[in-house]
């Protein structure tokens, strides 16, 4: 073992003091966290006013004295943002401070094409470590208690897995190093398959869409393998029906984490499995109506967040593009974080039809829930009338009567004068750098 450098012993102590109480913090009293919660708006809108250039501004033409926001329901009388506005000019919502001048950049993986810049303050991201803990917990307790859980990870190494990775490399050393496997999720799965049977990892991680098609090969084709202790996606929704494949007919529990570029630390699932218990003191979620008007709890609508850590971009009440709802009862688990549902699928992802109807991707699933033949599929709307399916089979004599039963059905759904143009892949539908859907909408308003 080298010597740690002046640098990871600082890294190191950041952790360290940031580790302190983060075990316990998804379980203080309500009210305990609210007061942490609200201290930390106070401290965040404040900062921004000051030294953000695009909340300063809005702060002198609107007269408002940022003192006045005092809690999280105080949040609705600032702007939601503008995504746009955050993609073309991302400097506006950038501290003006040495320490945001020494932030790291990260990208966005967007669903829609150009992605946005984000930084993150060096002290931010150390602290991310220690708010891992809270995540960590339930999956060692499912690990049997393992202190070290063996983890798969399926995945790209995408520009901020590297950037995150080398970042903590060269600034920390961890007292306990993760016994993680790295592989590419453009592997092929009879490989990964072996690799599990040869490795037997506790922990199989990857993107919702590649988790899907994973088991859903393994069953079809009745592959033998080695199951895993538990399953974990992140990065996209994990497809209508899937859980129910995973979880009650293999039995190996499915777990979640919600993050993003925007806020690294959004929310994670429990033991339970009831939802993401919200990081309610790193970052506020609100649910909203279209017109940015806040929902009660258990109905869905656009996810907006508030980092309330990161001091080099400041984004307050930024639209997720994700639909969920927050759970009006509280977890089993005895965790005080709030619960929100699983994601509902994105803002973008609901067919807009000629005749005024909206298809949510919920309903396209339903036409092929029960082809056990289809490994993965994907309808992308390019016009108001013109649709292209795309279809993943066992093998290929299995499309032409899949499509047979299919057709039929999605031309009800979509309507008579639907052009639907379908092809047959045998591989993974994928575009590198961008989050699986199943269904998209590329409709040009
Ligand atoms: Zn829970």
């Amino acid at each position: 073992m080298t010597i740690p450098t002046l640098k990871q012993l600082y890294g190191s102590a950041i952790v360290a003091r940031k580790l302190i109480g983060q075990s316990s913090r998804p379980f203080l009293p309500r009210h305990r966290l609210e007061k942490l919660r609200d201290r930390q708006i106070r401290r965040l809108v404040r900062f921004a006013a000051s030294r953000v250039p695009y909340y300063r501004d809005w702060f002198n033409q609107n007269g408002l004295d940022p003192h006045s926001i005092v809690n999280a329901g105080d949040l609705k009388r600032l702007p939601i943002l503008d995504k746009e506005l955050v993609r073309r000019q991302p400097e506006l919502f950038k501290a003006q401070t040495g320490i945001a001048k020494k932030a790291l950049s990260f990208l966005t993986s967007g669903t829609t094409g150009e992605p946005i810049e984000v930084w993150h303050d060096r002290t931010s991201l150390l602290a991310n470590i220690a708010y891992g803990e809270r995540e960590r917990e339930p999956i060692n307790q499912m690990c049997g208690g393992s202190f070290r859980p063996k983890e798969l990870y399926v995945g790209y190494e995408t520009s901020t897995f590297k950037a995150v990775t080398e970042f903590y490399a060269k600034s920390v050393r961890l007292p306990v190093q993760p016994r993680r496997r790295f592989v590419s999720l453009l592997e092929p799965i009879d490989n990964i398959a072996a690799m599990i049977n040869a490795e037997q990892p506790d922990i199989l991680v990857g993107y919702g869409g590649w988790i899907d098609l994973f088991f859903r090969t393994i069953v079809a084709r009745g592959i033998e393998l080695h199951l895993p202790k538990m399953v974990m996606y992140m990065g996209e929704a994990l497809p209508f029906g899937s859980r129910e494949l995973i979880e009650g007919q293999l039995g190996v529990p499915v777990l979640s984490r919600y993050n993003a570029v925007e806020s690294f630390k959004i929310g994670f699932y429990c033991q339970q499995r009831e939802g993401f218990h919200i990081h309610e003191d790193l970052c506020h979620l609100r649910i909203v109506d279209p017109n940015g008007v806040d929902l009660n709890h258990g109905e869905p609508g656009q996810v907006v967040i508030s980092n309330l850590v990161n001091r080099a971009s400041v984004l307050i009440n930024y639209p997720m593009g994700d639909i969920a709802s927050i759970s009006p009862e509280a977890c089993s688990c005895g965790r005080s974080f709030r619960l929100i549902s699983e994601l509902e699928g994105r803002s973008e992802d609901i067919l807009a039809l000629e005749d005024g109807r909206f298809i949510h991707p919920r309903a396209i699933w339903q036409q092929f829930k029960d082809e056990r033949e289809v490994l993965q599929y994907q309808l992308t709307q390019h016009e108001s009338q013109r649709f292209e399916l795309q279809i993943v089979t066992l093998n290929q004599s299995a499309y032409e009567p899949v499509l047979e039963r299919v057709i039929p059905e999605l031309q009800a759904l979509l309507g008579p004068s639907a052009n639907i143009e379908p092809h047959w892949r045998a591989d993974l539908i994928r575009h590198p750098g961008q989050k699986f859907r199943s269904v998209v909408s590329r409709r040009v308003e």
